[in-house]
């Protein structure tokens, strides 16, 4: 049977100009060409998951405008099953405003709109697409409560549950206790387990302390260094892939989004990491948050031919 994955979280359009640089405040300057690109963590590792093959249902709201519109259509491009998808009539679908210059650093403003209206109610009335799944997929862009309370109906049901804490923000020990696996970049961990995460020892410390909070397992993505597995028994280093990387955006739903269909797959734990990295590592290699996500056949040629750094 085809591994199932639902997804609890975010939905924006990105309105995206390249610009010569970054205005000043009070400065009007003229960019270049706009372009709006469907986003938002909870959407693109919903993506990220169907392009590798899995069955993927998506909760969340969106406004009853154009930009909602086309969100759900993007989502049924991918294959992603958005019956769970509200469209709210009193609130504006996400939005993230993003300019980016020449040296490709980006200034960002996200107005979250109907995303922070995701009610506990409307994640009830979704239960049947979190018992169905083998994996439920959650990240922090939408009110907490809802998150807590996909949880706990997740837990109930015996179905995994993943969170990736982003964008960073403090945790409730009450939401750890009913995580499977944690999967937090080096700046998540920081902030949760209230202590530096530089080096590898660092790293690990980091993960440890979350596992005492009360998580199971903690995946800490490390950027171009791979990922860290801390769970019973040990921690241990899956090195990245070397790639040539020209735009890190989404990297880190790549990653969660495979990692995430790799659990639901049935596969282990260390081998699930390495669906992660694979990901993470060929998400940097194009432009963009979705078109960057791979299908099976790059991640499987990846895993097959790829060169881990160092390796
Ligand atoms: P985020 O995008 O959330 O900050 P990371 O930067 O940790 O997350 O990236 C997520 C994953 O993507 C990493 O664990 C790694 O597998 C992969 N990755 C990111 N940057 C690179 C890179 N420069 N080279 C190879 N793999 C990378």
């Amino acid at each position: 049977m085809t591994a199932h994955v639902t997804v609890v979280g975010s939905l924006n359009m990105d309105l995206v100009i390249r610009a010569p640089r970054i205005p000043q405040p009070g400065e009007t300057i003229i960019g270049g060409v706009f372009h709006t690109v469907p986003g938002g963590k909870g959407a693109n590792q919903a993506v990220a998951a169907a392009r590798l093959g899995a069955r993927v249902s998506m909760v969340g709201r969106v406004g009853a405008d154009a930009f909602g519109g086309s969100l759900l259509d993007n989502l049924a491009a991918a294959g992603v099953d958005h019956t769970c998808v509200t469209q709210d009539a009193e609130a504006a679908t996400g939005v993230a405003l993003i300019v980016v210059d020449d040296a490709g650093q980006n200034s960002i403003v996200v107005a979250t709109g109907a995303n922070m209206r995701l009610s506990p109610a409307d994640v009830v009335a979704a239960e049947p697409a979190i018992r169905a799944a083998d994996v439920l997929l959650l990240q922090l862009e939408s009110p907490l409560e809802s998150v807590i309370r996909a949880a706990g109906v997740a837990r109930a049901h015996g179905v995994k549950v993943i969170l990736n804490p982003a964008p960073a923000r403090p945790v409730p020990t009450e939401l750890l206790a009913l995580v499977d696996v944690l999967v937090p970049n080096e700046n998540e961990a920081a902030l949760l387990a209230g202590r530096p995460v530089g080096d590898r020892e660092e790293a690990a410390a980091a993960a440890e302390a979350l596992r005492k909070m009360g998580v199971g397992t903690v995946i800490l993505t490390l950027g171009e260094r791979g990922a860290l597995l801390a769970q019973e028994g040990g921690t241990e280093l899956f090195p990245a892939f070397d790639v040539t990387p020209v735009d890190t955006t989404a990297a880190g739903d790549a990653f969660v989004g495979s990692f995430a269909v790799a659990l639901a797959e049935g596969k282990p734990m260390a081998e699930a990491v390495c669906w992660g990295n694979a990901a993470g590592g060929l998400a940097t290699t194009q432009l963009g948050a979705q078109p960057s996500l791979p299908t099976r056949r790059a991640l499987d040629d990846m895993l097959a031919h790829g060169k881990t750094k160092g390796g």
